[in-house]
């Protein structure tokens, strides 16, 4: 199955000549969703995770179902003032500006295996920054997995220390 032609180019979004990798086509595709499932699954064969984190917000569609069938917990790593209860927070830089994310305080126990699932991997900014809320609370990082990445931004590099899988390459 052609899982491409279920993602979506939308040019100058969200800002100007931007063009946005739209995932919602194949969101609505049973079929590429099973197909997705079964290249994460195969690819994490043997891999026992503890724990699935996934990045608010497109990081929680195939976060919350990998998790179930993977039988681990599913953490939510959420934009400021989202989550209720205590939190840790990591920034990183934008073009302009910082942005932050957060992960409550309990969501780890040390040692814990974690897999780390968001849609796209574009600059690694957001994922570089997930990594270390995982840390932080003593969380052993087993794989950062997407859904696509865009070769060309490098974001591998802000991760490279870490094992990276994604279906699609662009
Ligand atoms: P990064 O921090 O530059 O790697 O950006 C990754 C984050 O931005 C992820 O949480 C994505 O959801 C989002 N993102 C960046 N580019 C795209 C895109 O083309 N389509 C969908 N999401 C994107």
């Amino acid at each position: 199955m052609e899982l491409n032609k279920y993602i979506r180019d939308i040019q100058d979004f969200p800002k100007q000549g931007i063009i946005f990798k739209d995932i919602t086509p194949l969101l609505s595709n049973p079929e590429a969703v099973n197909k997705c499932m079964e290249l994460f699954i195969d690819n994490l064969k043997n891999k026992k995770i503890d724990k699935v984190v996934g990045v608010e917000s497109r990081g929680f569609f195939f976060g919350m179902l990998l998790a179930n069938r993977l039988n681990a917990g599913f953490i939510p790593v959420r934009k400021p003032n989202k989550l209720p209860y205590e939190t840790i927070s990591s920034s990183y830089a934008l073009e302009y500006g910082t942005d932050t994310l957060e992960m409550h305080i309990d969501a780890i126990q040390q040692g814990e295996r974690i897999l780390i699932h968001d849609d796209v991997l574009a600059t690694g900014g957001t994922a570089k920054a997930v990594c270390e809320l995982v840390e932080k609370l003593g969380g052993e990082i087993v794989q950062c997995n997407f859904l696509m990445e865009l070769s060309f931004l490098n974001g591998r590099q802000k991760i490279n220390q870490y094992d990276i899988y994604s279906p699609l390459v662009y």
